[in-house]
């Protein structure tokens, strides 16, 4: 039986991934795709779990969008295919700083990783060559969302504000996919500490004359304010950690006209360790849910499927008639 009363909290790639395979569920949300299509920083990564979802979502064969995003490496007016130690160690300084702050060079990175490669790695990603704005528009095509911003939450209510006003709403299960700091302010626990910085994503559509076309993202250092440039489909997405008005991008590059400028509040997160749902029917999910640096689309396709084949299962414990179908759900990873 389907649950009644269960909430998703957000309405950006992870919300829209748990109606689509809840649809019961009801979304609540001032927006439809959060971050997911607007920044031209973000992949499909090629996993099971994203042609699965592709696949249901209508994309006919995705095997056949699979391509390799190449990354580099800017140093010394040159494109390198290899980080050293010391390229990666500068690579994070910038990514870490504020554009228009000075670079700390004695600050020591807590981890060597970039969110794409590691310093052993090889220097591509597999990717999904796919329009992500598609992406959205195909899986939220069916979902009504209720539109609004959830501003309270008690242990078995929720408070939701939007043009007509407040309203309440008692729930049975909730799936927080909305910044940890605003889901713990909302539920009037502000003791732990969320940190995080901003960053400015500048999307022209020539290519920049410190951007090689050869590759899909490259990384920068101290010799330029910003940390990493990509290119998806034919547009150059140029990254400042920070806030950078369109004003001040245009006066240090008059020739790069702006076509989108969108700023990702919480861009670079600082992991909390202990951020637990306050209880067992809350989850929470994606990147900014769980609060955990390094969640990507097909980690949270994959938190779904366990979920419902969990839930598939409990069910098939009293019940002997669900086997076949629960059979079924569990190939999706065969
Ligand atoms: C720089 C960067 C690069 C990334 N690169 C990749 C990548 O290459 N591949 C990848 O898979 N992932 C990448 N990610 C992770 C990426 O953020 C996620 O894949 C995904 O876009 C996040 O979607 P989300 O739905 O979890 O959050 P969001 O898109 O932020 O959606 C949250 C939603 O909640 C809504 N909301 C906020 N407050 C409330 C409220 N009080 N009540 C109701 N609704 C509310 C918002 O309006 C929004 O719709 C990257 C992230 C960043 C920051």
């Amino acid at each position: 039986m389907g649950k009644i009363n269960t909430y998703i909290l957000g309405g950006g790639i992870t919300g829209l991934v748990w109606k689509f395979y809840n649809p019961d569920y009801q979304i609540i949300s001032p927006d439809i795709g959060g971050v997911f299509a607007k920044t031209h920083m973000v992949w499909l990564h090629d996993t099971m779990e994203t042609r699965k979802l592709l696949t249901d979502i209508g994309f006919r064969n995705p095997e056949r969008l699979t391509m390799k995003s190449y990354i580099g490496y800017f140093t010394n007016g040159w494109v390198s295919d290899i980080q050293t130690e010391d390229l990666n160690r500068r690579i994070i300084l910038r990514k870490m700083t504020a554009w228009n702050e000075k670079i700390d060079k004695t600050w020591d990175p807590p981890t060597r990783d970039l969110s794409t490669v590691n310093i052993v790695g090889n220097n591509y990603m597999n990717t999904l060559d796919v329009d992500l704005e598609e992406v959205i528009l195909r899986i939220s095509d069916k979902s009504d969302i209720m539109n609004g911003r959830v501003v309270n939450i008690d242990k078995s209510n929720i408070i939701i504000e939007n043009k007509d006003g407040l309203s309440s709403a008692p729930y049975e299960s909730l799936v927080s996919t909305i910044p940890a700091p605003f889901f713990w302010s909302a539920y009037g626990d502000i003791s732990k500490e969320f940190k995080s910085i901003p960053i400015t994503n500048i999307i022209v559509s020539k290519c920049p004359p410190f951007f090689d076309e050869d590759y899909s993202m490259i990384y920068y250092t101290e010799e330029f304010p910003f940390s990493r440039v990509s290119n998806i489909r034919g547009k150059y997405c140029i990254e400042f950690t920070g806030i950078i008005t369109q004003e001040e991008f245009k006066n240090l590059y008059p020739d790069l006209h702006v076509e989108e400028y969108f700023v990702v509040k919480h861009g670079r997160l600082f992991n909390c360790p202990g951020n637990n749902p306050p209880a067992e029917n809350i989850i929470f999910s994606g990147r900014f849910g769980k609060w955990e640096y390094g969640i990507t689309t097909e980690i949270v396709v994959k938190q779904v499927y366990d979920y419902k084949f969990k839930n598939k299962k409990n069910e098939n414990q009293s019940s002997k008639e669900s086997i076949v179908s629960s059979e079924r759900e569990s190939s999706i990873f065969v």
